[in-house]
């Protein structure tokens, strides 16, 4: 892409209304732009970088055996009715009305019409287990929607939900999931640690919430570094079912769960850290089924409610919480598997022929080889291209100018260290996979 045909709206200052860097770096860099209270359009560099996020989130999906599908915005009050969820969701809720006066909402969620879905079309054990899953635009009409993205209004959720025909299966299918979401994370570069969530009143149910560590995190967590540990050395084969369910028990809690005084970590094991919740996990048996009716016949012939569970991922409040992980002074530091490019080309002296020369003939050479280019072709100073370039936090920008082509050398600069190196043409390109 060229930037002087790109629609990159970047900001020199900062935009007064935010408070935290993600909300700042995402304006700045020209990756949103408020649409009223918590909505937001997105703009090319920021879409790029969601679809990105939602891929990687859909291959880990389908790694573990859900299928996608995509279920509606908005949905009818009479399921909600039926679950009892209706009146009980509250404000948060929008709640609208078509032409003939029936009630209609806008999803904050998914269970009822998924459990509908559900109650229609299976009815045995053969056909189990199954996990459903979509990733789609929520509503919620949050009292305080702040922080950007992060607590939007509008958002897109990954939410799956498992079908099976015993507590044990369900326990299985819950435990997929919570590998799932570890790898999910560790491709995109985060370390997130699993936090023991509120189990309700309901004895069996189980929950984890899932939370990066950021300075602007809205909770407190403490935890054993043994899960710090964990998730660096064996997310990349396969996880036996044991090492999960040690995994499960070692200790994470948010501040307000977390008693010194009965703590089972030794203080000098025990990490304290901010976390941004970033997924949230939930087994919870037979909630919805027994209430919608969602029931199979097992080997026995018998009617049972199917056993459940639901699995959220904040896709969009994962561009913010990467941002919070991954920035520095002078703008954003992507992760390269979610980069809105991968490399930053930047024409240094777009007048002089021999270095535009240069300049084209990289950028074809690199996105032949499919390399991923945001090529600075303006006729601007170097300082507004560099000062642009580190904001929108490309991993890699190779830099060239007449002088070092005088050498037939160019510059590779690495965005996360800064490192910067003079390199043949062949041997930039070579670095960069081209
Ligand atoms: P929170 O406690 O942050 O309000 P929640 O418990 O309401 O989250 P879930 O219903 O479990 O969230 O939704 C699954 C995921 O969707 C959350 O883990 C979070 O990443 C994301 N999410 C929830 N609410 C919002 C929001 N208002 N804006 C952006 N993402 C959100
Ligand atoms: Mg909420």
């Amino acid at each position: 892409m060229r930037l002087s045909s790109c629609f990159m709206p970047t900001l020199r200052e900062n935009p007064a209304e935010a408070q935290v860097s993600s909300h700042r770096l995402m304006l700045r860099a020209g990756l949103i732009r408020q649409a009223s209270a918590g909505i937001y359009i997105w703009l090319p560099l920021g879409l790029r970088v969601l679809r990105k996020i939602e891929q990687i989130v859909r291959e880990e999906q389908d790694r573990a055996g859900a299928q996608e599908i995509l279920m509606p915005t908005i949905q009818s009050a009479e399921l909600w009715q039926e679950s009892g969820r209706y009146d009980a969701y509250g404000k948060e809720m929008l709640r609208i009305s078509d032409r003939h006066g029936r009630e209609m909402l806008y999803g904050p969620t998914n269970e009822e019409m998924v459990t509908d879905l559900f109650r229609s079309n299976i009815n045995s054990y053969k056909d189990l287990p199954k996990m459903l899953y979509h990733i789609q635009w929520k509503f919620r009409d949050e009292i305080r929607p702040r922080f950007g993205i992060m607590r939007g209004r509008e958002f897109l959720m990954k939410d799956n939900y498992s079908f099976d025909i015993d507590a044990e299966a369900g326990r299985l299918s819950y435990n997929k999931m919570y590998v799932a979401y570890l790898r999910t994370f560790a491709r995109l570069g985060l370390v997130a640690i699993p936090v023991r969530a509120d189990t309700g009143a309901i004895g069996g149910d189980l929950s984890h919430e899932f939370q990066i560590l950021a300075e602007t995190g809205e909770s407190t967590l403490y935890y054993d570094k043994a899960i710090e540990d964990f998730e660096l050395s064996s997310l990349s084969g396969d996880i036996a079912p044991a090492t999960i369910e040690k995994l499960q028990g070692l200790y994470a809690m948010e501040e307000e769960k977390h008693d010194p005084k009965n703590c089972p970590v030794a203080p000098e094991d025990l990490r304290t850290a901010k976390g941004i919740e970033v997924g949230h996990i939930f087994f919870f048996g037979t909630k919805y089924s027994a209430a919608m009716k969602a029931t199979v016949a097992g080997p026995d012939g018998k009617l049972t409610p199917v056993e459940m569970g639901s699995y959220g991922i904040g896709v969009s409040r994962l561009v913010g919480a990467l941002i919070e992980a991954g920035h520095d002074d002078d703008g954003i530091i992507w992760p390269e598997a979610v980069a809105p490019y991968k490399v930053g080309l930047i024409n240094l002296r777009v007048k002089d022929d021999g270095c535009t020369a240069a300049c084209d003939d990289l950028y074809h050479r690199l996105t032949q080889a499919g390399v991923e280019v945001l090529y600075d072709d303006r006729n601007i100073g170097a300082g507004g291209k560099f000062a642009d370039m580190d904001l929108i936090g490309l991993p890699w920008q190779l830099i060239v100018g007449p002088r070092g082509l005088k050498n037939a050398l160019v510059e590779l600069k690495c965005r996360a260290t800064g490192a910067r190196e003079q390199l043949s043409i062949a041997a930039a390109l070579g670095k960069l996979g081209a």
